[in-house]
């Protein structure tokens, strides 16, 4: 056995820690959502003859990854394993794919209809009226957490069912735009392709009309309507928990579109990996094209989004109640636009300017609720590591100029951003009595009007405190 056998004999059994360190760089490297879309569904197999062999889900990884990730992953892969190794490919659902191919020689050929089937009361001209003309691409926002997913949803409106993103899945959390892109597909296909036929539905829809086709003895024409789309879209695909029957329809009707090179475009709130009591053959189909995920917006995308919707509204939101709003409102966009309303509504039913007291008082509760993620604790790591000292030195008794002013500043932000009593503020800073606290905001307020270096310091602090808080 020569030396690079037995390399590769002792390393084979940990493969999957090597590629997991490799992982760990590449990561570091490039984009949270790239990395989770490119990286996240590749297995590792084994390394073999100076070669790595890695899993992935279908043939359009290939052609992505050696485009433009093979000189980072081969790089990564030389420093986790000291010696270069070729990279081969292997595409995972070349075997499942044929497996749906024969599993679906048992089943029925549809003959498509020309019309609609008559006497059953889900027709086809009702299914793209459920789009809202409101959700559009231009007026989606793009920034870091989604631009991938947009790219993704504006390819596959161009070209429906001519992409490798077939199926398309979008998934994230609540609020963050996944009805609203995967609606905005709908609207660009029905405005530039009219010849199309365009469903969306979201899971639970499918299902009611499944179970009405059951009671009705319909179940036939419920079949041969859903695979008569050239588009079907069908939101939230998580509420197929537990529903067996209507599964077992919703994977025939998909096999049936992606053998005719139908589009089909699901969201869902979580990665389909992670779907629970989902079968296992409609957790693989969701995998076999595109899976993207949408991340919570950055403030400047939050800042992008309120301009927007004022503007749509024709009202005017001036710069400070913005960057309160988005500052505060983090994690949710539906919550964003919600508390924007509420301020507006406000605002104009008392007749009254819109000022930042005005927003600081009507959002009170809601981003109370927010706070509480944040502590004492995380704003002076936060200060601490901006002014670059030791944390427990604002704790200490140095009177060192830097770490005076870096205390002080550290006392203001908690007063500001938690709102704690100056007795909390002065335990926190070794004991100290609350006359110093009051003494130190006094400072850092007076220091702000004169010193506008100082204020965008303290802003910056603000960002990066409320980032960690959420
Ligand atoms: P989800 O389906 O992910 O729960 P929605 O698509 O319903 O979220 O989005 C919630 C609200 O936020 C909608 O009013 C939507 O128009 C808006 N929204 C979400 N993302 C964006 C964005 N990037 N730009 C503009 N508005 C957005
Ligand atoms: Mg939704």
């Amino acid at each position: 056995m020569n030396s690079l056998n037995m390399l590769e004999e002792a390393t084979n059994s940990d493969v999957k820690s090597v590629w997991e360190k490799c992982c760990s760089l590449i990561k570091e490297q490039i984009p949270g959502p790239s990395f989770r879309t490119w990286f996240n569904p590749i297995e590792p197999i084994k390394i073999e003859n100076g070669n790595i062999f890695l899993m992935i889900p279908n043939q359009f990884f290939i052609e992505w990854l050696d485009g433009r990730y093979s000189e980072l992953i081969k790089s990564s892969l030389l420093s986790v394993y000291n010696q270069e190794l070729n990279v081969s490919y292997v595409v995972k659902d070349q075997l499942s794919q044929q497996i749906a191919l024969e599993e679906n020689i048992s089943q029925p050929v549809y003959s498509i209809p020309k019309t609609p089937s008559q006497g059953y009361d889900v027709d086809l001209s009702k299914f793209d009226t459920f789009l809202n003309s409101r959700y559009t691409f231009d007026n989606f926002i793009e920034g870091n957490g989604n631009k991938f997913a947009k790219a993704a949803a504006l390819a596959v409106s161009e070209k429906p069912g001519k992409t490798s993103f077939n199926p398309l899945v979008i998934y994230g959390g609540a609020g963050l735009g996944k009805t609203h892109l995967i609606q905005a597909i709908g609207n660009y296909v029905r405005q530039h392709h009219p010849t199309k036929k365009i469903a969306y539905v979201t899971s639970e829809n499918f299902t009611n009309d499944f179970v009405i086709a059951i009671r009705n003895d319909k179940v036939q024409e419920f079949s041969r309507l859903y695979r008569n789309f050239d588009i079907l879209m069908v939101d939230d695909i998580q509420f197929f928990a537990d529903k067996g029957k209507t599964q077992e329809e919703f994977f025939h009707t998909f096999n049936t579109l992606h053998q005719m090179g139908k589009q089909i475009v699901l969201t869902s709130d979580r990665p389909p990996k992670e779907l629970k009591h989902v079968e296992e053959r409609l957790i693989s189909r969701f995998q076999w094209g595109l899976v993207t995920d949408i991340q919570p917006p950055d403030l400047e995308t939050r800042i992008a989004i309120l301009q927007k919707r004022s503007e749509e509204d024709g009202v005017y939101l001036p710069p400070d109640v913005c960057e309160f709003v988005a500052m505060n409102i983090t994690t949710n966009i539906r919550e964003l636009e919600g508390s924007l309303i509420k301020l507006l509504a406000y605002a104009s039913i008392s007749n009254t300017e819109l000022t930042l007291d005005l927003a600081k008082s009507v959002l009170k509760d809601t981003i109370a609720i927010k706070k509480k993620n944040l502590s004492i604790d995380m704003v002076q790591k936060t200060v601490a590591s901006y002014y670059n000292i030791p944390e427990d030195m604002l704790r200490a008794k140095t009177r060192k100029k830097e770490v005076v002013e870096a205390r002080q500043i550290c006392m203001y932000l908690i007063k500001e951003i938690l709102g704690s009593s100056l007795k909390t503020i002065g335990l926190h800073f070794g004991g100290r009595d609350h006359s110093t606290v009051i003494y130190a905001c006094k400072l850092v307020d007076e220091w702000m009007t004169a010193n506008p270096k100082i204020k965008d310091d303290i802003e910056i602090i603000k960002r990066k405190i409320e980032l960690a808080g959420y």
